[in-house]
């Protein structure tokens, strides 16, 4: 092995180059590979097929130690996974007494007759030790090749995948000994180019390495180092990202597993603060991802959708200000958030009102709208005026809602 293991992903099935379904399981794997301090060189993605899938696993453990493949586990002519890997490593799959008999039984279990084609799912070679899947039907396998090199085939659908990961695989790894320390920055509010451009002198980096990556709600940067023990990679990447923090004054909201909104109910927390929102444009999908915080409950009370104007007066908000500003101003904004305020008893409220698109309305563009916050002796609004689908105009509004009350709590 070399010092610094080295794996690659190879995920199997002709629906994932179609594009029906999205790899999430290469994703998890990587993140579980990279918390290992394994390097990931490629992914790749294979169809159904016999020799192409032979000729994968061969180039992978040209370049790599370990080649983990995902998928093709099933028991129809279709799932060659096992095959590709036997013939790989020039070995006669045979059926394995104790795996048939342990088949049979999670059959017999459902009150099921076994498919003969099932048998498969038993087949054992030499070099392989099997990965046991207590909840479903295949089993997966830890091979190691005559040179050295690891081959280890998982089963396709994720719960099992990463059940088999976690509890079969990862002690059985060979250590890499090296370490790996990294951690991510959120930031929100500002665009990925700007931010690049403003730590450029990072960006360029061998070490620490310095990535970022547009999410959710902003721009996430990795700062990661690898070294001879977690203390000394810890000690590359610190300085870097406190530097990174003082250039980014108010654009950080949070690290690692922190997310907007369970930093927003962190502060509120503390300040014994409880929260509401009201929304038209947005129709209750700032609540939902509010909502998606665990133990939020803590300080989060409600929310009220005034999609139309009749809705919007009913809490509160007066016909003249609709009259004269329209339901898409600053004006309605702010007597949405007070009258929400008011109306749920909370110490902060924010609202949504805009043009989602694609037609206008009140003779305003597509994708303007505008956010208003209101607090203990705040109020503060933001307008947001960028067209796109109505999907986008709404994420957009969600976003710039929650950076609204992280900027002002
Ligand atoms: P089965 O016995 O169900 O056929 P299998 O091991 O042969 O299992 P596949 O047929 O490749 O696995 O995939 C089964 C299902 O698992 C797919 O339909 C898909 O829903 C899910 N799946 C497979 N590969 C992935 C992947 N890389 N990422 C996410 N989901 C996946
Ligand atoms: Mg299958």
């Amino acid at each position: 092995m070399s010092e610094n293991l080295v794996a690659e992903i190879i995920s199997v099935g002709t629906e994932l180059l179609l594009g029906e379904i999205v790899d999430t399981n290469a994703t998890f794997l990587s993140t579980r590979l990279r918390d290992l301090g394994i390097t990931v060189y490629r992914k790749s993605t294979v169809g159904d097929n016999l020799e192409r899938l032979v000729e994968t696993i061969k180039n992978a453990l040209t370049r790599s130690d370990i080649a983990i493949l995902g998928g093709g586990l099933g028991p129809t002519d279709d799932d060659m996974t096992r095959e590709a890997i036997a013939k790989y490593v020039g070995e006669e799959p045979y059926i394995d007494s104790k795996l048939y008999e342990e088949l049979k039984e999670k059959f017999a279990l459902r009150k099921r007759p076994m498919p003969a084609n099932n048998a498969k799912q038993a087949w054992l070679i030499p070099s392989a030790v099997t990965l046991p899947n207590p909840i479903g039907t295949a089993p997966g396998w830890f091979v190691k090749t005559k040179d050295g090199k690891i081959i280890i085939t998982l089963p396709g659908p994720p719960q099992e995948m990463t059940r088999m990961w976690i509890e079969e695989v990862e002690d059985k790894l060979p250590v890499s000994n090296k370490c790996l320390f990294h951690k991510i920055i959120h930031t929100i509010g500002l665009g990925e180019s700007f931010l690049t451009e403003k730590i450029a002198k990072y960006t360029n980096l061998a070490v620490p390495g310095v990535g970022t990556y547009a999410r959710g709600v902003g721009v996430d940067i990795r700062v990661a180092a690898v070294s001879n023990n977690i203390e000394e990679a810890k000690q590359i990447v610190e300085p870097v990202v406190k530097d990174i923090c003082d250039i980014l004054t108010g654009y950080v909201f949070g690290f690692d597993d922190d997310t907007i909104v369970s930093v927003i109910k962190k502060v509120l927390d503390e300040k014994k603060q409880s929260f509401c929102c009201i929304e038209s444009l947005t129709g209750g999908m700032l609540a939902s991802q509010i909502t998606s915080c665990e133990g939020i409950s803590s300080c989060f009370k409600g929310s009220i959708t005034s999609y139309s104007n009749e809705i919007k007066e009913l809490v509160g908000v007066k016909h003249e200000t609709i009259e004269t500003y329209g339901a898409v101003s600053k004006e309605t904004a702010i007597e949405m958030a007070e009258n929400a305020k008011k109306m749920l008893k909370t110490d902060w409220a924010i609202s949504t009102t805009g043009v989602a698109g694609p037609a206008p309305l009140e003779g305003k563009r597509p994708g303007t709208a505008w956010i208003a916050l209101v607090g203990p002796n705040v109020i503060a609004t933001d307008f947001v005026d960028w067209p796109g689908s109505r999907e986008m105009v709404r994420q957009r509004v969600c976003k710039t809602a929650l950076n609204l009350i992280f900027k002002n709590i």
